[in-house]
C-alpha cells in the first residue's frame, strides 16, 4: 500500500482540462506540490497554442508519458491509478492501488463515458478511447453493414470517413447534425455524404490529435475522450470495394436489438439493403444482430455503434458525498468551478455549468472548453488560496469552436443556431452548393440594412 502523501493541491483527470489545471498550478505555486491522479497511463498535453481571434484558438493535442509533464513541472508528481473513493469529510482520496491521499484542495476533472443504448451486447459499440477506437477499427475490416444510432459529432465523423461497407444512420431528429447546425445547413452538408471523398482533405488548421508514438498504437485502456482528428491514425475501410455507401433514418430511434438465434426464432423479417433495388426482405440467418427501429423498419447489421452522447464520470465520488448534481449528471458548478462541496472544484466534462451564462455561452462538451475550465478552475483555486478576487475569464462571453464536418470548415459562435430564439427571429444566410453556408445575427444592424444608401457588400466583406 502506498504512503499517505499529505496534501496540498490534488488533481483526478489526465485530459485536457486535469492536465490544463494541474500544470497551472504547478506553475502558480512553484514551491508547493501538485498532485495529479489519473488512471490514464498516458496523459494529454497541449501544444501549439494559436490564438486565431479573441475567442478562437487552434491548438494541437498529443498523448505522452506522465514523465514528461514531471519533467517539465519538477513540484508536480503524478500517480497513475484510478481513484477509488473520496472522503471529502476527511478531504482524503484512496486509488484502485490502495494509495491514500489527502488534499487541501481538489479538482475533479474525470470526463464522461460514452451513453450506449444497451451495455453488455457485444455487438454494441461505444466510441470513447484509444482503445476503443481501435476495437472498432478491427471490427470494420470485414464489416458489410453497420448502424450508427446518435445525431453528434462522432456520428456525423463516422458516416463520413467510413468506406467499403453499408452505413445505416439512425437520427432521432428530423435532420442530420441538428446539435451543430439547422435543417438549411444539414441539407448543404448532407450532399457530400453522396459525393465521392476528397482525395485530399480542405486545409484544417485546427485542433489537432495525435496519439504519440510511444503508444505504438496499442490500446490503452481507461484512457482519455479522443478528439478532433481522432479517427486520422485508424483504417476506416470495410472489406468491399466502393466508397461511401449511407442511408439515413430520420427521426427515429432504437426500439429493440435482436441477435441472430432470436430473430429466427421470432421469424421476423428484416429490410434488404436500402441502396438495392430488391424489395425481398433479407434471409433472416444473415446478420448476427438486427435493429428494430422506432419507425417499425427492421436492419440486420454487423454489428451496432452507439454514439449517443455522453455521461460525466462521477461515480467513485458520489458515495457517501453529497454533491449538488446537474440534470445532465455533471457536478454542478460555480463561477468559480466550485462544486457544492467545500475546497472541491470541477472542470471539463465532468462538471455541468451552473452559473448564469453570458447570452452568447452555453456548454458543450468540447475539447476547447475542457482547456478553458482546467485553466479557469486553476486560476479560481489560486485565488481563494490567496483572496485574491477574480472575474469570470473572458471565453466565457462567447461560444466559439472550430471544427470539421464533411471535410468542410465549421465555425461556430455565440448561439450559432439561434437557441433559446423560438421561431420568432431573423437571419441572413449566405449559401453556395458545395461551397459555403454563412449564417448571420442582423440584430446588430436593425433596419439600417433596408436603407438603399448602404452596400450590402460591405458588410460581409
Ligand atoms: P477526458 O479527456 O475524458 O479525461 C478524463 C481523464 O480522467 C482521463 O485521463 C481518465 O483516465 C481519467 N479518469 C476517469 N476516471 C478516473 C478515476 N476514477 N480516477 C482517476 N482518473 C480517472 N471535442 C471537440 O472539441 N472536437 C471533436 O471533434 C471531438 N471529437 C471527439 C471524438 C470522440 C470519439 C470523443 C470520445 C470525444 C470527442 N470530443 C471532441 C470531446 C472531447 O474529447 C472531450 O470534450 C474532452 O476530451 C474532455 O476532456 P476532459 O479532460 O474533461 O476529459
Amino acid at each position: 500500500m502506498a504512503a499517505a502523501v499529505t496534501g496540498g493541491l490534488a488533481v483526478v483527470g489526465g485530459g485536457i482540462s486535469g492536465v490544463t489545471c494541474a500544470e497551472q498550478l504547478a506553475a502558480q505555486f512553484p514551491t508547493d506540490n501538485i498532485l495529479l491522479i489519473t488512471a490514464s497511463p498516458l496523459i494529454k498535453a497541449v501544444t501549439n497554442v494559436r490564438q486565431v481571434s479573441r475567442v478562437l484558438e487552434e491548438f494541437d493535442v498529443t498523448e505522452r508519458c506522465s514523465s514528461e509533464l514531471e519533467a517539465r513541472y519538477p513540484n508536480l508528481r503524478v500517480v497513475r491509478s484510478a481513484v477509488r473513493e473520496l472522503r471529502s469529510d476527511q478531504k482524503r482520496i484512496t486509488t484502485e492501488d490502495g494509495g491514500e491521499y489527502s488534499y487541501s484542495k481538489l479538482c475533479l476533472c474525470t470526463g464522461a463515458k460514452p451513453r450506449v443504448i444497451v451495455t453488455g451486447n457485444p455487438y454494441v459499440l461505444g466510441i470513447r478511447d484509444t482503445d476503443s477506437a481501435q476495437d472498432f477499427q478491427r471490427r470494420l475490416c470485414d464489416t458489410r453493414r453497420v448502424l450508427i444510432v446518435g445525431n453528434g459529432g462522432i456520428a456525423m465523423e463516422l458516416v463520413y470517413e467510413i468506406e467499403g461497407c453499408e452505413v445505416i444512420w439512425a437520427v432521432k431528429d428530423k435532420s442530420i447534425g441538428n446539435a451543430y447546425f439547422d435543417a438549411g445547413a444539414a441539407e448543404f452538408l448532407i450532399s457530400q455524404l453522396q459525393a465521392d471523398k476528397a482525395a485530399t482533405p480542405l486545409t484544417c488548421k485546427r485542433t489537432r490529435y495525435a496519439v504519440d508514438a510511444l503508444t505504438g498504437g496499442k490500446a490503452v485502456g481507461a484512457g482519455s475522450a479522443l478528439g478532433p482528428d481522432w479517427h486520422q491514425g485508424l483504417n476506416l475501410q470495410a472489406s468491399k470495394e466502393f466508397s461511401r455507401c449511407v442511408h439515413v433514418e430520420a427521426e427515429t430511434e432504437v426500439k429493440r436489438i435482436f441477435l441472430q438465434e432470436e430473430f429466427e426464432l421470432l421469424n421476423m423479417t428484416a429490410l434488404p439493403s436500402p441502396k438495392s433495388s430488391s424489395s425481398h426482405s433479407s434471409n433472416p440467418a444473415e446478420w448476427p444482430v438486427y435493429v428494430q427501429l422506432t419507425n417499425g423498419k427492421t436492419y440486420g447489421c454487423d454489428f451496432i455503434v452507439s454514439a449517443t452522447g455522453v455521461i460525466p464520470n462521477i461515480e467513485p465520488f458520489i458515495c457517501g458525498n453529497k454533491f449538488d448534481l446537474g440534470g445532465d449528471g455533471g457536478f454542478r458548478v460555480d463561477e468559480h468551478m466550485r462544486t457544492s462541496l467545500p475546497d472541491i472544484y470541477a472542470a471539463g466534462d465532468v462538471c455541468t455549468a451552473s452559473w448564469k451564462p453570458s447570452p452568447l455561452w452555453q456548454q458543450m462538451r468540447l475539447w476547447t472548453q475542457a482547456r478553458q475550465m482546467g485553466w479557469y478552475a486553476a486560476k479560481c483555486i489560486a485565488a481563494d488560496i490567496t483572496g485574491e478576487t477574480i472575474e469570470m475569464d473572458f471565453c466565457f462571453e462567447l461560444f466559439a469552436h472550430v471544427t470539421k464536418f464533411f471535410n468542410y470548415k465549421v465555425i461556430l459562435l455565440g448561439k450559432y443556431n439561434g437557441q433559446g430564439l423560438g421561431t420568432d427571429h431573423e437571419l441572413m444566410l449566405r449559401c453556395t452548393r458545395g461551397v459555403e453556408y454563412v449564417k448571420m445575427d442582423l440584430s446588430s444592424y436593425g433596419e439600417s440594412l433596408l436603407d438603399p444608401n448602404i452596400d450590402i457588400e460591405d458588410y460581409f466583406d
